[in-house]
């Protein structure tokens, strides 16, 4: 079993925010983003994500500290709201690394105001991400759609290519660190290096800027983007494009589009997971005696379900692999048909007539959950 306060890196008394710090700063490093296909780093991402989450929280971090990760995987931790078993998936990760800083303030997001930070490298300078947000219909979640935005990005320039300069030869050496970017100062023991003020690093000079970009190597322009939405995706998602955000200065590498999808909600399906809740009436008589039902699905198939005789009301009846298409393309979840028994209203005088001589006809075993019940309570009920 790790210990959470390791995996952090943190002391057994570390203040919050000591812990937050320490979060952050793994997070970064280990942040699927960054690491994409790294299982390994994943798997780290996912480990201090739920370190975390035990320490920041201080009720749960006091039931680690007495009793251990065990005590917080359902027992008596699952009053504190502990993790039935640790962190399975990345959305949870993801979950616990969106609310640590904030889901976004808007604009250029979290990943500027995070990421950003750490991109102050000499040279160019990389381009911003962007964000864009998107909202679909439930049809559109389900089936997966191409959806086209209009950005205003930085884009490279074409007169230069990116290179800011007028012509190819009016790129030079820059004279001032000869080309290295650098300047090493040696201070007794200490080695100091600072950049190069004149070429900002690059190691080279524009005698003559390019007149189109004015030698930052890019332009502002209006762009068509096409997004490929895939089937199965659900509010709070969010897509990367990688390369879509502003292209960086001086040929440094473009930042990327993050896409917040929300999606509207369905008058009649409602979506846990993969799996969709579908609420369906049904008279008493239908209950009572049974009935076959046909039903659409959200793809628009239709499927057909047996209601066999004596279901009650809130019973759920699952329609394997009618639910939602995985939005990683692990086929599609399950349709669970709540049932509603509705009792009839409106009757007329011979309807009532009917319904009179059958329950004058009832029995105990007809209904057995109103038998225990009264069971239960017998000595209230005959004293
Ligand atoms: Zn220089
Ligand atoms: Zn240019």
């Amino acid at each position: 079993m790790s210990d959470y306060y390791k995996v952090l890196g943190v002391a057994k008394n570390a203040s919050q925010e000591e812990i937050k710090k320490a979060y952050r700063k793994n997070a970064l490093k280990y942040h699927p983003d960054r690491n994409q296909g790294n299982s390994e780093a994943e798997r780290k991402f996912k480990e201090i994500s739920e370190a975390y989450d035990v320490l920041s929280d201080e009720k749960k971090r006091a039931v680690y500290d007495q009793y251990g990760a065990e005590a917080l995987r359902g027992g008596m931790g699952g009053a504190a709201g502990g993790h039935p078993g640790g962190f399975s998936s990345m959305e949870e990760a993801l979950r616990t690394f969106m609310n640590a800083f904030g889901s976004d303030g808007g604009g250029g997001g979290i990943f500027d105001s995070i990421f950003g930070m750490e991109q102050e490298e000499a040279g160019g300078r990389p381009g911003a991400s962007k964000r864009v947000n998107l909202s679909l219909s439930f049809e559109e979640a389900m089936k997966g759609i191409e959806k086209d935005v209009v950005l205003t990005n930085y884009t490279q320039c074409e007169d230069c290519r990116g290179s800011g300069a007028a012509t190819p030869s009016s790129i030079k050496k820059c004279p001032h660190c000869q080309g290295t970017g650098q300047f090493h100062q040696t201070r007794g023991f200490f080695s100091m290096s600072t950049t190069c003020a004149q070429c900002g690093g690059r190691g080279q000079i524009i005698t003559n800027h390019c007149p189109q970009c004015r030698g930052a190597g890019r332009v502002k322009k209006k762009q068509q983007v096409t997004i490929k939405i895939p089937a199965g995706v659900d509010s709070g998602m969010r897509l990367r494009m990688a390369g879509y955000g502003d292209a960086g200065e001086g040929g440094a590498p473009s930042g990327d589009l993050y896409v917040f999808i929300t999606v509207a909600s369905h008058p009649v399906f409602q979506r846990e997971g993969d799996d969709l809740i579908l609420e369906l009436p049904i008279s008493f008589t239908e209950a009572a005696l049974g009935c076959k039902r046909e039903l659409p699905t959200v793809l628009g198939e239709t499927c057909s379900i047996a209601i066999p005789q004596g279901t009650q009301s809130a019973k759920v009846l699952r329609v394997r692999g009618k639910g939602a298409p995985n939005v990683h393309g692990h086929g599609r979840g399950d349709m669970l048909v709540k049932i509603v028994v509705e009792t009839p209203v409106d009757l007329s005088s011979e309807q009532q007539e009917i319904l009179r001589a059958f329950a004058a006809s009832e029995r105990d075993k007809n209904s057995p959950r109103k038998r225990s019940f009264l069971d239960r309570f017998k000595t209230f009920f005959t004293s």
